[in-house]
Order: C-alpha cells, then sequence, then structure tokens
C-alpha cells in the first residue's frame, strides 16, 4: 500500500556507524509528488483540530511545516539543547550510550492546545517519548503523533501507544 512512498526512502549501511542501517528520507524529500503525497496522506490520517503542529529537529521540521499549513495549525519547535533563544523547558532521555536532552520555549504554548507531534521516524521511541513528556508538562494536549517511517522491531510506536497516543505512520 506504501510501496510507492517506500521506493523514495533509501537505506545507506553503516551510518552513522557500523552495524546500523539508515533509511535516508532525503531522496523523498526531493521527489515533489512523493513529497506532496507524504503530506496529504498526513493530512488525512490527523484527528481532529490541531492548534499547534510540534516537529522534532531536524528533518521532523519539514514534515511538521509542511503539516501545519493545510491543518491551519501553528509550528513548535523541538530543539536539541542550547539553540533556542528564549527561556526553555528541557527533557532529557537515554540514548545507546549516554544521554541526550531536547528543550521547548516554555510560552511556546497555552495549557490546554491540542498538540500534533511529528517526526520522519520513530525508532525506539527514545526520543518521541520525551518530546510527549515535554509537551504534557508545558500543558499541551497530546493524543496523536504522526511519523513518516515506523521500524516496529524497535518497539517505540507501541512504547508510544501505551501512553495513551495514537500513533501512524506511512512506511514501515
Ligand atoms: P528513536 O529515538 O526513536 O530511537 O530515534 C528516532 C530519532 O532518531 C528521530 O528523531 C529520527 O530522526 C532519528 N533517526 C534514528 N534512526 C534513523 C534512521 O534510520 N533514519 C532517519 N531518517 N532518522 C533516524
Amino acid at each position: 500500500m506504501n510501496d510507492d512512498l517506500k521506493a523514495l526512502i533509501r537505506t545507506i549501511p553503516d551510518f552513522p556507524k557500523p552495524g546500523i542501517q539508515f533509511r535516508d528520507i532525503t531522496t523523498l524529500l526531493l521527489d515533489p509528488a512523493g513529497f506532496a503525497t507524504t503530506i496529504e496522506r498526513m493530512v488525512a490520517a490527523t484527528v481532529g483540530p490541531v492548534d499547534l503542529v510540534a516537529g522534532i529537529e531536524a528533518r521532523g521540521f519539514l514534515f511538521a511545516a509542511a503539516l501545519a499549513m493545510p491543518l491551519n495549525a501553528g509550528v513548535l519547535l523541538i530543539r536539541k539543547d542550547g539553540k533556542l533563544p528564549g527561556a526553555t523547558i528541557a527533557e532529557d532521555y537515554a540514548l545507546e550510550y549516554g544521554e541526550d536532552r531536547i528543550v521547548m520555549h516554555e510560552d511556546a504554548l497555552v495549557p490546554g492546545q491540542r498538540v500534533l507531534l511529528v517526526d520522519d521516524l520513530i525508532a525506539t521511541g527514545g526520543t518521541a517519548r520525551a518530546a510527549v513528556r515535554l509537551l504534557r508538562k508545558a500543558g499541551a494536549q497530546l493524543t496523536q503523533a504522526q511519523f513518516v517511517v515506523d521500524l516496529p522491531d524497535l518497539g517505540g510506536a507501541d512504547a508510544l501507544r501505551a501512553e495513551n497516543i495514537q500513533v501512524d505512520s506511512l512506511v514501515t
């Protein structure tokens, strides 16, 4: 069903380190029809009105921004630490080796606003789950997350669903 989009995503072996099969969506972005279809399908999968689309740095920004237009929503940036100029709130999450931190502006949303979380890909779900904690800490009403690619063997989508998030993806 989603083979048309799958064909536009290439796999780069051993990136960023040996043994990792990196799913590269830059080839999907280069294809005007493929990118448009991606956004159309994400719009169609969106449940209910959305006030803000939250995108995760950096590839998530591209899909969040394009999706926000037809949804009549704003774009909320979830960034790596140290990139946002205003006062931020932060959430830490575990990596395979070590820890990482994502942040958002503390005044980016009004409590109760309906937020849709978007990223290019979900693997272990560590990044997305930290984003959910961050957005909920800020008072977001967050019930859905969308990804272009889900790597289901890594369990991230199921872990998000366990936190009462509807998870949709276009390519598995
Ligand atoms: P997770 O936290 O779910 O393990 O990893 C997802 C995050 O890492 C996302 O922000 C995603 O952009 C990035 N990521 C991890 N693996 C890949 C991959 O194979 N391809 C792409 N495009 N992004 C990846």
